[in-house]
C-alpha cells in the first residue's frame, strides 16, 4: 500500500512508519516538526519508499499535495497535551479539528479510501461506567482536547458516509514507550534529573489509569486495520488500553526505584479534588473486549509498560 502519516516523525506516529516501512508499504509522512524530530524517521530517509514532507497542516494547499496518490491515511498530526487547553484552546481547536477538516477536504477529492485516526480515552469524559466500551454515552469531554477529539471523530464519521471512503478511530488510552516526550513518566524523569531530593507529583497522586506500550499500540492499530478492510462498516471505532491501571503514586515509585533514588513525594494537591489539571480525568480504564476479538492482545500490561518505558527513556 501507499499510505500518508500525518505526525509520522512524532512518539507513536514514528513506530507506525517503523512498522509499515518494514512491512514494505511505500510510506509519505506529512509532519510541521513542531514536537516531533526528523531523528525518529532519519533511519529511513534514504529509502526509495519512504518521503518527508515538512509542512504545516493547518494550510489546505499543502494537505492536498500529501494526500495525492495514497490509499489510507494514519492521521495523528495534533497537539496531544491536554493540559494546556485552559491557556490554548485555540491552538488545540486547530492542530486538532482545523487539520482534521483541511484533510477531510483534500481526501474528498482524490482516491484515498481509508482515514485511520488516533482519537483518545478523553472523548468518555468522568465515565460512569469503568472499564469503558466504546458504546459508552453520553460523551462528555471534560477537556478542550477531548472536546476537540470528538468533534474530529464526528467530522470524520459525517465525510466518511457522505464522500464514500471508510474511517477506524482508536480511542487510545495513555500511550508510552521509547521516544516518548510528554506525559507522567517523562516529567518524573526529568524531574528527578533535575532534583533527585524531591520529586513533584500534580494532583493528590490517587488518579488511576490505564497505560499502553506503544510496541503493543502500533501492534494493535495495524492488525485492527486488516481486520477492518475485510469487513464492511463504513465507521468503525476502537479502544486501545490494557486490562489493568495504575495510579500516579506507583508510577512515581517504579520511576524513582529505576532511577535508584528514594525522594520525598510532594503532591501539588492539584485541583477539583486531586486532579492533576483542569480537565484531568482521573480514573481512566477502557474496555478493550472488541479489539480482542479481532485477536490483538497487549503483551505488556501497564506496570510492565511503565517500567519497561522507564529504561528506555532512561
Ligand atoms: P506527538 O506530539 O509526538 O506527535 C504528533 C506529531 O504531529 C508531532 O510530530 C508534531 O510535530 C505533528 N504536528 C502537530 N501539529 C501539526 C501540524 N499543524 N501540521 C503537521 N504536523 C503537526 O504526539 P503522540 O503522542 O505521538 O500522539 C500521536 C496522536 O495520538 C495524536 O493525535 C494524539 O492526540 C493521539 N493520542 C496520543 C496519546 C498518548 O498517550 N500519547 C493518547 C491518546 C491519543
Amino acid at each position: 500500500m501507499r499510505v500518508l502519516v500525518t505526525g509520522g516523525a512524532g512518539f507513536i506516529g514514528s513506530h507506525l512508519v517503523d512498522k509499515l516501512m518494514e512491512l514494505g508499504h511505500e510510506v509519505r509522512v506529512l509532519d510541521d516538526l513542531s514536537e516531533g524530530s526528523l531523528d525518529n524517521v532519519r533511519r529511513w530517509l534514504e529509502d526509495e519508499r519512504f518521503e518527508f514532507i515538512k509542512g504545516d497542516m493547518r494550510n489546505p494547499e499543502i494537505v492536498k499535495e500529501a494526500v495525492k496518490d495514497v490509499e489510507a491515511v494514519f492521521h495523528l498530526a495534533a497537539n496531544p497535551e491536554v493540559r494546556i487547553g485552559s491557556q490554548s484552546p485555540e491552538l488545540l481547536y486547530e492542530t486538532n479539528v482545523l487539520i482534521t477538516y483541511n484533510l477531510l477536504n483534500a481526501m474528498r477529492d482524490s482516491s484515498t479510501k481509508y482515514i485511520v485516526f488516533t482519537s483518545s480515552s478523553t472523548v468518555y469524559g468522568d465515565a460512569e461506567v469503568i472499564p469503558t466500551p466504546e458504546d459508552y454515552a453520553p460523551l462528555e469531554p471534560i477537556s478542550v482536547y477531548g472536546g476537540a477529539k470528538l468533534a474530529a471523530e464526528a467530522l470524520i464519521s459525517g465525510y466518511a458516509h457522505t464522500f464514500g471512503f471508510r474511517a477506524l478511530i482508536f480511542r487510545l488510552a495513555n500511550i508510552i514507550g521509547e521516544r516518548s516526550n510528554h506525559g507522567v513518566i517523562y516529567d518524573f524523569i526529568n524531574k528527578l534529573r533535575r532534583n533527585p531530593e524531591e520529586l513533584e507529583i500534580l494532583g493528590d497522586g490517587t488518579q488511576r489509569k490505564s497505560y499502553l506500550h506503544v510496541s503493543d499500540t502500533v501492534e494493535g492499530m495495524l492488525k485492527i486495520f486488516e481486520h477492518f478492510r475485510g469487513i464492511e462498516k463504513t465507521v468503525d471505532f476502537y479502544n486501545l488500553g490494557n486490562d489493568d491501571w495504575i495510579t500516579v503514586r506507583e508510577i512515581a515509585e517504579i520511576v524513582s526505584g529505576e532511577m535508584g533514588l528514594k525522594p520525598r513525594f510532594v503532591f501539588t494537591g492539584g485541583v477539583d479534588g486531586g486532579r492533576g489539571w483542569k480537565g484531568d480525568v482521573k480514573f481512566m480504564r477502557l474496555s478493550i473486549e472488541k479489539a480482542k476479538k479481532t485477536g490483538w492482545r497487549p503483551r505488556l500490561n501497564s506496570y510492565e509498560a511503565v517500567r519497561r518505558t522507564v529504561g528506555e527513556l532512561l
